[in-house]
């Protein structure tokens, strides 16, 4: 790409702490957005604009100095309070819009002095971003927590390619209309030149809201990918984009003796057993209370199952302060320990429940070693968990169970086994059709997995996402 890219977030891409001296670091971050990004960001000297995410007292305009010498991009930092931190993003981010686009209106809160903030935290991020923009620039803004920051840069007088992608997903028209500031919403999305999602549900339900909801918007042509729109005054294209990993770094790394000897070692521990991983942030939208139903229904109903097979759940601690996270952490720890008093003997526990998050050896060595994958979100933008699993099953012989409410299904769903996370008994009937599965269906299915996601992988992501911006 020859425009430098400008890429907003809600986040910058650094972790910035204090060693045991007490000096400040700054580090590139983790994660699949980074991962995308940083080649051609790199490559054309781009941008990131971003929240730093640190305390107040960080130097944090030399840090950031630092981190340009080092990595070859700029950060542009945009300092938000406690306040802000608050009101529009434990706030409206997390508890209105994240809700309402995975279909939990009963999480939903709707708070007027929230979306305030909102707003004026949006028009924060565009200010700054005005700031570094050049004349030529293309900008891309990420994710729901800066929906609006392209109408405000519009207002600011920015005449430069605006784009727009959604990581999480859109919900159907009647439900996105309850929310009470829909239409500001909505046209807020008329000024991007390009707005992606994950899935052709997304695409869907995003034009028929704009249709529905927004007077004078026409569809000026329609086709497999995407969708020009039009308001009467321009026209601006909508695509879906699913998202991926990196699938050469996960399996190489995979392969590694590294992993290789941890993953032996964390199989010791379950001896003979196959293990049926599961590893999600703690979120309500991840189906961990279901999946652990339809374990337990499973034990019930298939008795040989019993001393052969565990349940080795992680769950990352994610949004600790707000309510309903810290309901559904206990409801969780209740549960496991609902199942294991019911079925553990001396010599097997069904169920591993750990409140953590891994290092990275640890979490290629689970991938790598479980024999099945249980991923059953209630609803989910993609689910890079289903995808990293995969790359890592470098012995071709795991299995994936996946929800049909994730993102991933679209591209995986041939050859994983598909489950309606709602329905407990199918669930309980699919982990015991995967534990009996002989190991040349094992091997074909997984098989086809990786050659998807590794000729759809990240990069390939990045690269359609812009050129589709023209
Ligand atoms: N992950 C991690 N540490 C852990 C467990 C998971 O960094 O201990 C990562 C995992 O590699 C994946 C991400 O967290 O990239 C989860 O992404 P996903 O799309 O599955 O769900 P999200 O948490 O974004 O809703």
């Amino acid at each position: 790409m020859k425009r430098r890219m400008v890429v907003v977030s809600n986040r910058l891409p650094v972790v910035i702490n204090q060693d045991s001296q007490g000096e400040w670091q700054i580090q590139p971050g983790a994660g699949g957005l980074v991962t995308a990004m940083t080649p051609v960001i790199k490559a054309n000297h781009g941008v990131w604009v971003g929240w730093p995410g640190c305390e107040d007292s960080a130097p944090i305009c030399s840090l950031l100095e630092q981190f340009v010498e080092k990595e070859g991009y700029s950060l542009a930092e945009v300092p938000l309070s406690e306040e802000d931190i608050d009101k529009y993003y434990h706030g409206f981010s997390n508890e209105t819009l994240w809700p309402l686009f995975h279909d939990m209106l009963g999480n939903c809160r709707f708070n007027r002095d929230h979306f305030e903030s909102y707003k004026t935290v949006n028009q924060k991020f565009a200010e700054r971003t005005a700031k570094v923009c050049l004349p030529d620039d293309f900008v891309w803004i990420q994710d729901y927590q800066l929906i609006m920051t392209g109408r405000y840069l519009r207002q600011l007088g920015l005449t430069q390619r605006l784009a727009f992608f959604l990581h999480i997903p859109f919900p159907e028209a009647d439900l996105f209309r309850r929310l009470p500031w829909k239409d500001e919403i909505l046209q807020s999305f008329l000024a991007y030149d390009l707005i992606g999602f994950q899935t052709s549900r997304d695409h869907r339900n995003f034009v028929r809201c704009l249709m529905s909801f927004v007077p004078g918007i026409k569809v000026v042509n329609r086709h497999r990918t995407h969708t020009i729109l039009s308001n009467g005054e321009r026209s601006f294209r909508v695509g879906h984009y699913p998202i991926s990993i990196d699938f050469e770094d996960f399996s190489s790394r995979a392969m590694t003796e590294e992993v290789d000897d941890a993953a032996w070692y964390l199989h010791e521990h379950f001896e003979k057993r196959q293990i049926l991983l599961g590893i999600d942030r703690l979120d309500y939208t991840k189906g961990i209370p279901e999946r652990f139903l339809a374990f337990e229904r499973a034990l019930d109903k298939y008795p040989e199952l019993k001393g052969k097979i565990s349940l080795l759940q992680i769950v990352v601690p994610s949004r600790t302060m707000v309510p309903d996270y810290i309901d559904l952490k206990s409801q969780l720890e209740q549960l496991a320990g609902h199942i294991n008093g019911r079925f553990s003997v001396d010599s097997w526990v069904p169920l591993r429940y750990h409140y953590r998050s891994l290092d990275p050896i640890q979490l290629l060595a689970h991938y790598r070693t479980a024999e099945i994958a249980l991923v059953t979100p209630l609803r989910d933008g993609m689910n890079l968990v289903a995808k990293e699993y995969c790359a890592c099953s470098v012995d071709n012989i795991g299995v994936l169970i996946l929800s049909e409410f994730a993102g991933a299904i679209d591209q995986l769903g041939k050859d994983a086994l598909r489950v309606n996370p709602y329905d407990v008994e199918a669930t309980a009937d699919t982990i015991y059709r995967a534990f009996c599965m002989p190991e040349a269906e094992r091997r074909k299915r997984m098989t086809n997995l990786r050659a998807q996601i590794k000729r759809f992988d990240v990069h390939r992501w990045t690269k359609s996402f812009i050129s589709s911006v023209g």
